[in-house]
Order: C-alpha cells, then structure tokens, then sequence
C-alpha cells in the first residue's frame, strides 16, 4: 500500500517548511493522497471525492507559494466532516435525506480553512446528522477503525478521526455536540480538541444541538491541532453565538497561538509543567470504566506529575446525572433543528403522498434513519405540553447545576481536569447497535463538557489490553472557559515526552 506523501512529514510545520521550500509541491501531495484515498475505500472514511476540485484547490496554493504570498496552511492536505456545507462537494449529513444536497455557500469554518491556503481532499463519514458514538447510524455504512477492521471508529465524527489515523490527511474538522471529536479521536489514536462553546463559528455548520455544537480539528498531534484551531476560530457575525470577546481579548486567529507560546516561552525544560494542577474527578474513575483505560490513564497521570504536574483530587458529583440531561436537551434541539427537512425547502421528497401533511410524513419517514427519528420523537415528547416541565425545564435546572460543578473546582482547586475520553477501548462493530441506551452510556465522560460549554481535547495515551491491544485508549483534558492554549500546551508537553501519538496502525 502506498501511503501518502505528507506522511513523510513530522507535522503540519514540517511540511509546510518543505512546501516554502519548493521541495515538494501542493499538486504532487493532493494527488498522493486522493491515490491513497482510492486504494483504501474499504475504510469508508471519504464519503465524497471529487479530485478536480482538490487539485484546482492545491494547484491555487503552488500559486500562491511561488507568488509568495501562502497562507499559513498553503498546501496541507485536510478533510471536513461532511455536516459544514460545501460549495462543490455534497454534503449529506451522513442521511439520504440529503443525499443530492450541494450547498450554494460554504461554512464559515470551510472558507476560514481555504484562506488559510488548506487543501480539502473532501467530505468524511460520519454518524447521521451527528448522531451516535460509533459512526453505525450513517445512511452510507460505518467507518472501520484503521487499526482494526472489526472495531468502531466511534462517533459520530469517525470518518475524521480514521482518516487522520489511517496516514489519508494530516488532519480534518469534526463536531462535538457530546463528544463527537473527542470520543473517535480517542478510538481511533489521534488528538482532537473542541474548543469553548462560541469560539468557533457554527455558520453553516448543519445543526444537531444548537447549544451545545462546537467544531473543531483533529490531527495526530496537539502541535498540528493549533495550527488547525488558530485560524478556523475567531468570531463570526452571521453566528450570534459566536463570541466577539474572550475574557477581554479578541475572539481572533492568534489569540491561541499567542496563549500557547507564551506557555511554551515561560516553562523551564526540565519540569515543563511545574505549578500546573490537574484535578482528577473521582466520579470519572468508577465502577464502569474498563481496567485497562484506567491502566493506561494513571500510567499517563505519573507522567504529568513526572513533567511537574501536581495531581489534585477533585469531584465533580453530577457526572451519572449529565446522561439523561444531555439525551432531553440535545433531542429537543435536535427536533427542532430537524424540522426544517419536510420535502419542501431541503433534501428528499416522496414520490407518491396525498396531501401535504402525507407529503411531509412520508419524505421524513423515507429520508431519515432509525436513530434521528427516534431522536426526534423523544425531543418533540420532552418539549410536549405536559412533559415539558418533567423533562425539559428539569433537565436545564440539572445543566446549569453541572456547570456550576466545574466552576466549583477549575481555578480555585485546579488549572486542568484529566480523565477518560470513554469508558472503554473502541467495541466490535455491531456490538452496540441494537441497544441505543447502552450506546448513550458510553458518553458518560464528554456530555457534561459540553453542556457546560467548556473546552476538552483528548490525546492518545496507551492501547487496550490482551486482544485490545491494537485498540488505543484516549486521555481527556479539560479546561477553564477560553483555555484552549493551556490544553494544548499540556497536550504537546506530554507528547513531546511520550510517543502514542506517533505509533501508526500496520496496514495504513
Ligand atoms: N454521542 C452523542 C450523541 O449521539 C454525541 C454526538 C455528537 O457529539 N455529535 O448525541
């Protein structure tokens, strides 16, 4: 198998020394990678490919570097999810619904990328609309986990987290609603970070949860993600959650690279992470979590305390509760961001219906998944007349109560939180399909994040044990409100100390 050419580079500031350098140009590497896209499409991870979009994209960027004038990702070959609309490429959320669906706009995210000088090799698998933990629930089959065919990529940002994994680019964009970067980053042994709620702008981005849907990259590296995160965040005008100001500093490219080297520029070599206290949520290392996570977490923890660390116990006692509050509000969103899929303004339409109302139910019942229909029935019951009280208001009550649990502990008790991304090691393919509740347990660790609207990275930090042993195991940072460099500050510190993040899986 041949791999691509950017995988001869370290990193995303490797390669783009060789591009300045004319060593090796865009076209030559666009071209690699779409070769080696081809030759693995059994993993799934590509949903739409169109080469000659690719190649017009990198052959503007071998202009703009003999010209002199590249952006700072002038080259670097990515991929996007496939729920940030593109101009050229489909996007289908994953669902037939959408399945002719060509945006006349790109995201916001998408254009920022392309500014930079970025090269998208194209659209990535993912779970239906977002929804899911596995990537099973796409209309367009699952993404295999690289480094074992039989596993879950995870979800619902999969194809993203296999694609980085799998050598086909050096890194991509996901959404985490509830974990959705995190969780297959964690699964598939590649780094991913999303950031604070508003920092990044969610202007055609297509909307599963609206309060709590972040995007934000993934890459095989902390380095690599602030080279990704720096200029795809800043606000936003045509998001009116996007923030214009994070605790006094401009919402801007290079709010977090500046945050970041002045991290790297203050901390002495020898204990890197001196005076930094990671709290450890007892809560995040209970009863459910498999033995070997936890093994390769502590192993993880010593290591930060070995880097200068000081590790503080913390708790975080609405954890368990964070599972029904995040499935109420999230579904609710969900029904109402949904809505506007009724054969008329977006997507399929049936062929055959009676009337108007007829015409509604049957392209929502033929465009959409099992998943998201049921997602949209247990929204439209949490928000009914009767139920909403019961469900809806109470589970805000229990949101605004987890957040106040880690302003109760970041700051005063500790800088950062450390713990599990999920609770185990990436699980078989169709393991967990038939049971939805047991797939929503797995998200015990990343849904309080979000609800909160905190940033959290996950980094790879071990494998699984005995016959998981090819299954990586993921470390989750959390930080404060806007402390995107912090984390990953810590994350590169770590990684500059250890090598999970650079093993690869053998056939990719
Ligand atoms: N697994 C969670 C869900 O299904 C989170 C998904 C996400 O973050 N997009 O809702």
């Amino acid at each position: 198998m041949t791999r691509p050419l950017h995988s001869e580079f370290d990193g995303i500031a490797a390669l783009r020394q060789a591009l300045a350098q004319r060593q090796v140009s865009a076209r030559e590497l666009a071209g690699s990678a779409l070769d080696a896209i081809a030759g693995q499409a059994g993993l799934n991870a590509f949903l739409h490919v169109a080469p000659e979009l690719t190649l017009a994209q990198a052959d503007a960027a071998d202009q703009a570097l003999a010209g002199g004038q590249a952006g700072p990702l002038a080259g670097v070959p990515i991929g996007h999810k496939d729920v940030f609309v593109t101009t050229g490429w489909r996007t289908t959320a994953a669902s037939r619904m959408l399945e002719h669906y060509v945006s006349p706009f790109d995201a916001t995210v998408v254009e920022r990328l392309r500014a930079a000088g970025a090269v998208s090799l194209g659209k990535l698998n993912c779970d239906e609309f977002a929804m899911g933990s596995s990537n099973e629930n796409s209309a367009y089959g699952p993404t295999l986990n690289p480094w074992d065919p039989q596993a879950v990529a995870g979800g619902s940002s999969g194809g993203s987290a296999a694609a980085v994994a799998a050598g086909l680019v050096l890194a991509s964009t996901g959404t985490d609603t509830g974990g959705s970067i995190r969780q297959p980053a964690a699964l598939c042994g590649v780094s991913g970070i999303k950031p604070t709620y508003g920092t990044v702008s969610r202007y055609g981005m297509i909307a599963y949860g609206s309060s709590l849907d972040q995007a934000g990259p993934m890459a095989r590296s902390a380095a690599d993600l602030l080279e990704i995160l720096d200029p795809m965040s800043g606000f936003d005008p045509r998001d009116s959650t996007c923030v214009e100001s994070c605790h006094g500093q401009a919402n801007q490219p290079g709010r977090i690279r500046a945050g970041f080297n002045a991290l790297a520029e203050t901390q002495p070599d020898s204990q890197p992470l001196a005076g930094l206290r990671i709290g450890v949520p007892g809560e995040f290392f209970g009863v459910g979590l498999a033995a070997e996570v936890r093994a390769a977490l502590d192993a993880a923890l010593l290591q930060f305390e070995q880097l200068g660390a000081r590790r503080v116990e913390v708790s975080l006692p609405r954890t368990e509760l964070s599972i029904p509050a995040y499935y109420v509000i999230a579904t609710a969103e969900a029904s109402s961001n949904l809505s506007r899929f009724d054969g008329v303004r977006y997507g399929h339409r049936a062929a055959e219906y009676t009337d108007i109302a007829d015409m509604t139910a049957r392209s929502r019942a033929e465009g959409f998944g099992a998943e998201v229909q049921r997602r949209i029935l247990t929204g439209t019951y949490v928000l009914s007349h009767g139920y909403y009280d019961a469900y809806y208001l109470q589970a805000q009550r229990i949101r605004r109560l987890i957040a106040q649990d880690f302003q109760g502990v970041l700051g005063s008790q500790c800088d950062l939180i450390a713990g599990p991304v999920a609770p185990t090691v990436a699980w078989n393919l169709g393991e967990k399909s038939g049971d939805p509740v047991a797939m929503y347990l797995a998200d015990i660790y990343t849904l309080a994040i979000n609800l909160a609207g905190l940033p959290a990275m996950s980094v790879p930090c071990g494998f699984g044990q005995g016959q998981h042993a090819r299954r990586p195991v993921g470390l989750q940072l959390i930080g404060n409100y806007f402390d995107e460099a912090r984390l990953l500050h810590t994350g590169h510190v770590y990684q500059q100390a250890t090598d999970w993040h650079l093993r690869r899986p053998e056939q990719h």
